[in-house]
Order: structure tokens, then C-alpha cells, then sequence
């Protein structure tokens, strides 16, 4: 199917089509479209920027055409997107696809006046755009009424696992019909997603344009091996040390553990601070300002703070202990090489981390490239990994360490 024609969509909407000038489906417009309008439910990944939206609103819109209301006056249509900026694009694409209907349509976003959203609410709604945090709020006094609710979309799902709304994606998809149609749109299907899909989606059809290999072309990932604790500190400091790291997070195992290092990097002089669940909010939000402005170079971070962390100077992610579930590593190391810039994700391991290790090779498909530093060559054997290819580990050079040492 290389024309909107051939999907058999309504007269509004390719009229709708030739005035934007979408000439041809993309792709994941090509795959979703005609699943959705058979009234499937999909779990769709592809790229930014490759037309997700219109996979979804094009179908949702042919829908509410040829349906008809089934209850109350509540919205047929429910579009969750993580922030307030997606959900204007959303809007975007609801206007320019939809002018030649008649749908009613509005949104209810975080960081917005309350009247006119409640105003909103209390009228006859077909598609309704929402943040999850502000849809709860409504949702807890009362104001919405789901009982005419056809079609569930879940847009740009990854970034809003990543900004924390697990809980109240469920929760919201815990008070809708269990006769809907649920789709799932994402820049990528790793980790959490496929635990909300298997919870929401009812024998998806599973449309993947990404893989799990490609993502993060960006970013420079490397592996090096050390013998224990102290080592692996050296090799900090020889990072840190160095004038490209513009900005850096280390991630830690423990709360614990990233006050201890963001301490003993601080008496070695550099400026850093940790950033964990336990600290006061206050206190989170003037590390991240000063993280934001650039008035911070390391930060010293739990996984659970650093979710959804968006800051484009972040040179390098290093993970001083890795994480335990393999999924994190991918999360993590997406917190450098923002913005189509290059990142570098840095990992330390020793013996105890090998599985680890291990386990995110082979959750990313590929075998990370190990690295040596002269002078901070481990001492220990380092294991022979089968996956090996490019990016095999280094010879284990039995050689005495030399120079570099660091005061601890
Ligand atoms: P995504 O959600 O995948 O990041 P969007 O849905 O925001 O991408 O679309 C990205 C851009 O591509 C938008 O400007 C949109 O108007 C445009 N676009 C979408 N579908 C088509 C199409 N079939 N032909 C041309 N442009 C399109
Ligand atoms: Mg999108």
C-alpha cells in the first residue's frame, strides 16, 4: 500500500490528507493504518519523526466517522502523551486532519488553568488529548465520564514510562471499558513498555521499525575492566580528569553509595553533587537547575532520579556499578547524546559485574567495546567473552600498574 487511497478512508480525511500534502504513507503509517482500522490494537515502534502521530489520529478520526456513540457524553477517543509540547503536536495533527469534520476535540495538560479544562469536561467530547498527571487529577474529582470510550492511544509511551507515569497509566487504563481498542506508539519497545503492553493490549498486532540494535547510534559505548573497588575509582578520576567531559553522570547502586562517591570526588576537588530519592525535593531541583544552567559538571545519581532526565550538555554517562536489571543500562546511557549530539557511556566493571554485563549484551544485541587506559590495565583476568567480535575484550596484560595513581 503506497497511497492513502487504497486504505478506503473517509472523503473528509483525504481532503484533509491533499491539503497537508501527505502524498504517500510513511511506513508505520503504512503498517498500522489498515490493523487499526480493522480494529486491532497495536504496539507500534518507529523512529522520531517518521509520522506516528497520523498512524494513530488518521484511523481514530475514520472511527469516530463511521461509529456511532455508545454512552454518555464523555470522550470516544483518549490520547496520553508524556508533556505538554507533544500533546500541542498531537493538537496540531487533530486540526489539520480533522478540518473537514466536525469532531469536538480539546486537551486537559499539566501546568494549565483548571476552568477552562473543566469546562471542557463537562460537554460533549470526541477525542480528548491529555498529560497523565492532569487527566488523574480530573479523574479523582469526578469530572470524567469514560462509559462512551472506544479507542486508548498511548503516544510516545517510552518517554512517559521514562518520565515516571507507570502507575498512572495504569490506573487510568484501570478505569476505562475493557471494550476498547488500545494502541501503543513509541520510539522504542524495551523494558517497562513491554510489561504495560502485555498488561493493556489484548493480542497486539506488534509493528517494530526499530530495533534495540540501531538506537543510540550516538553514543560511544565502552566497557572497561577492573579488578576491584579502588580501580575502579581510578579509572573515575582519569575521566574526570580529562577536559571533554563537559558534563557527567555516574549512576551508583545505592543512595548510599552515591552520596559516598560524590563526597570523595568533591575532597578530590571536583564539583559534584549526588542526586537520589532520599535527598529533599528542594534540594533535587537546585541540582538539577544547576545541572540544566551548566553550573554543575558531575552528578552522582540512583537510576530512579536520573528517569526522564533531559539535559543536552551530558558528555558522558558512567556507570560506577552497572545496573542490576539489564533495561536500566538502556535508559541510562540514553541520558547522554540528547539532541543529536555525541555521548559517551562509560562502564566499569569488575569480576562480580560480569553477568551483569553479560545480560545487557544481550538484551542490546551486541558486544560492548572494551577499553584500556594506559597504566590502569586490570591486573586480573578478564573473561573470554564467546560473543566476542568486534570489540573483543583486551589481552589480559599481567603488567603492574604505573603511574596515574590517585589519592584515596
Ligand atoms: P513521530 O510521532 O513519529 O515522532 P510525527 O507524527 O510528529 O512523528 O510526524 C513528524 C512530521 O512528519 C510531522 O511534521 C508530520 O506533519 C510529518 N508527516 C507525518 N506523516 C506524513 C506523511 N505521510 N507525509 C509527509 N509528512 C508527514
Ligand atoms: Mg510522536
Amino acid at each position: 500500500m503506497d497511497s492513502f487511497d487504497k486504505i478506503g478512508l473517509a472523503d473528509q480525511l483525504n481532503q484533509a490528507l491533499t491539503a497537508c500534502r501527505f502524498q504517500k504513507p510513511t511506513p508505520v503509517q503504512r503498517d498500522s493504518i489498515p490493523v487499526i482500522l480493522q480494529g486491532r490494537d497495536v504496539l507500534a515502534s518507529a523512529k522520531t519523526g517518521t509520522g506516528k502521530t497520523a498512524s494513530f489520529v488518521l484511523p481514530a478520526m475514520q472511527q469516530l466517522l463511521t461509529g456511532s456513540r455508545r454512552g454518555g457524553k464523555g470522550p470516544r477517543v483518549l490520547i496520553l502523551t508524556p508533556t505538554r509540547e507533544l500533546a500541542s503536536q498531537v493538537n496540531a495533527h487533530i486540526r489539520d486532519l480533522g478540518k473537514y469534520c466536525r469532531f469536538t476535540c480539546g486537551s486537559v495538560i499539566g501546568g494549565m488553568p483548571y476552568p477552562p479544562q473543566i469546562r471542557l469536561l463537562q460537554k460533549k467530547l470526541d477525542i480528548l488529548v491529555a498529560t497523565p498527571g492532569r487527566l488523574m487529577d480530573h479523574m479523582e474529582n469526578r469530572r470524567l465520564d469514560y462509559s462512551s470510550l472506544e479507542i486508548f492511544v498511548l503516544d510516545e509511551a517510552d518517554r512517559m514510562l521514562d518520565l515516571g507515569f507507570i502507575n498512572a497509566i495504569t490506573t487510568i487504563a484501570s478505569s476505562l471499558p475493557k471494550k476498547r481498542q488500545t494502541l501503543l506508539f513509541s520510539a522504542t519497545l524495551e523494558g517497562k513498555i513491554t510489561v504495560i503492553a502485555d498488561d493493556l493490549l489484548r493480542d497486539p498486532v506488534r509493528i517494530q521499525l526499530t530495533s534495540n540494535q540501531n538506537k543510540h547510534e550516538l553514543i560511544r559505548q565502552r566497557v572497561h575492566h577492573a579488578d576491584d573497588f579502588l580501580h575502579k575509582h581510578r579509572l573515575l578520576n582519569s575521566y574526570l580528569n580529562e577536559s571533554e567531559v563537559t558534563q557527567a553522570l555516574i549512576f551508583t547502586a545505592t543512595k548510599r553509595g552515591a552520596d559516598r562517591l560524590s563526597s570523595l570526588l568533591m575532597a578530590q576537588g571536583h564539583d559534584t553533587a549526588p542526586m537520589h530519592g532520599d535527598l529533599p525535593q528542594n534540594k533535587r531541583k537546585k541540582t538539577m537547575d544547576r545541572m540544566k544552567k551548566g553550573n554543575l559538571r558531575i552528578l552522582v545519581a540512583t537510576d530512579v532520579a536520573a528517569r526522564g532526565l533531559d539535559i543536552k550538555g551530558i558528555s558522558h554517562v558512567i556507570n560506577f556499578d552497572l545496573p542490576s536489571v539489564a533495561e536500566d543500562y538502556i535508559h541510562r546511557i540514553g541520558r547522554t547524546g540528547r539532541a543529536g549530539e555525541n555521548g559517551i557511556a562509560v562502564s566499569l566493571v569488575t569480576p562480580d559485574d560480569w553477568g551483569k554485563l553479560r545480560d545487557i549484551e544481550r538484551l542490546t544485541g551486541r558486544t560492548v567495546e572494551r577499553s584500556v587506559i594506559p597504566g590502569l590495565e586490570p591486573v586480573k583476568a578478564v573473561p573470554n567473552l564467546k560473543q566476542a567480535g568486534r570489540g573483543a575484550p583486551p589481552p589480559n596484560r599481567r603488567r603492574r600498574r604505573s603511574g596515574s595513581r590517585m589519592r584515596f
